[in-house]
């Protein structure tokens, strides 16, 4: 039996996916290096951590893992629907925000339908929709004119939204550009499409964008019910590795994706933390604040440097070596800190950095200069 016998038997779209690639583990590097010392600035988490509240109240649930969860989650989405002012039928929970993702592509899309998202865009997306057997259309980046370099090109994607499209994924920021469609050019190209196509719009770093123009996108649920949010508690929340993102939407779309959302998807301990970490503001306040500080001191430190690095509204810089960058990847990686390259996001040239403490931004800095000067 030949290697390829059972990937032969696997569904066509299954068979076409190239797997997701996760930022190396600390526990790896620690073992192939012997240090203890490692800096993971790789999977855009909170470098801050959780809220204090979210440890004492996992504390507290211990004791219930026996149990299973609330298959509702009645208690957090009532949390959500009052901080943002929405109904409780108009929120979805998932296992991370890539959960509704999935639950969307399976929902909407199979073979013979269309996606359409932006070159440069999310990785998960091309995952989703693939293994439904639907076709993927990554759509051209913007060069500056239409949008941000390096961002979406809504007016290209709407060119792209045929009878066959029945999803747009687009991310606001993006990851791994930390690019951000304003509220015009989003509200148009919204306005444009079909309402036969689901819209989503993930906004999985929301919570850190402080531009004016920055799209409200609740308030376009009213007019536009194709509409889909996606958030999570993976970034700011400081919670990835509990895994619970949720999505808004109208009830009628809420319903289709509770049907497949498997009964048990967020467990016990991510609920009660959801629940706690969505109520502490301060906390979000606070590590929106370091992040600033911590941007500005990247930025300023790579510009010393005479780096360029594409303007981000996140937490992560995607920093332009101006030469491959997998080599300055393995040049960090050998003096310790992980960061991200982004080769398969057709960007061979740079890296993703995320937004570390003040001592892990500056050792970040120091080994970046030291690999360019090697
Ligand atoms: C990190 C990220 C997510 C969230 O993933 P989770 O499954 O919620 O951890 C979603 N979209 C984008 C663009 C991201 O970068």
């Amino acid at each position: 039996m030949d290697k390829h016998f059972y990937q032969r038997l696997a569904v066509s779209g299954v068979q076409a996916i190239k797997p997701y690639q996760p930022g190396k583990a600390v526990s790896e590097l620690e073992r192939e290096l012997g240090i203890k010392t490692i800096i993971k600035l790789a999977s855009n988490e909170n470098s801050f951590g959780p809220s204090p509240l979210v440890l004492d109240v996992i504390r507290e649930t211990l004791g219930e893992i026996s149990r299973y969860p609330d298959g509702n989650g009645y208690v957090l989405k009532t949390v959500i629907a009052e901080k943002y002012g929405i109904g409780v039928d108009q929120v979805t929970l998932g296992n991370g925000s890539n959960d509704i993702l999935e639950l969307i592509a399976r929902t909407f899309l199979s073979a013979g339908r269309k996606a359409v998202y932006s070159q440069h865009g999310f990785a998960v997306y091309p995952l989703v929709v693939q293994a439904t057997g639907a076709l993927g259309v990554a759509v051209r980046a913007a060069d500056g004119r239409n949008g941000q370099r390096y961002g979406h090109d809504l007016d290209n994607m709407a060119n792209h939204v045929d009878e066959a499209c029945a999803v747009v994924f687009i991310a606001n920021p993006n990851n791994p550009t930390g690019t951000y469609c304003e509220r015009g050019a989003l509200t148009r190209f919204i306005e444009s499409v079909s309402k036969k196509v689901i819209i989503v719009v993930d906004e999985a770093y929301f919570e850190y964008v402080e531009k004016d123009d920055y799209p409200d996108t609740l308030k376009l649920l009213d007019d536009h019910p194709n509409l889909v949010i996606t958030r999570t508690l993976s970034k700011a929340y400081g919670l990835a590795g509990l895994r619970v993102g949720y999505a808004i939407s109208r009830p009628e779309v809420a319903d289709l994706l509770n049907r497949i959302r498997q009964p048990f998807n967020v467990n016990s301990l991510a609920l009660c933390a959801a629940e706690v970490a969505l109520s502490d503001q301060g906390h979000i306040d606070r590590s929106k604040e370091r992040n600033k500080q911590g941007l500005n001191q990247l930025g300023i430190g790579l510009v010393d440097m005479g780096i360029d690095y594409i303007p981000s509204v996140a937490n992560f810089l995607c920093i332009d070596c101006k030469r491959e960058s997998m080599p300055v990847y393995q040049g960090l990686l050998q003096r310790g800190v992980i960061v991200r390259p982004v080769e398969n996001y057709e960007l061979p040239m740079h890296l993703r950095v995320t937004v570390g403490t003040a001592e892990e931004n500056e050792k970040f800095l120091a080994a970046f200069q030291a690999v360019l000067g090697s």
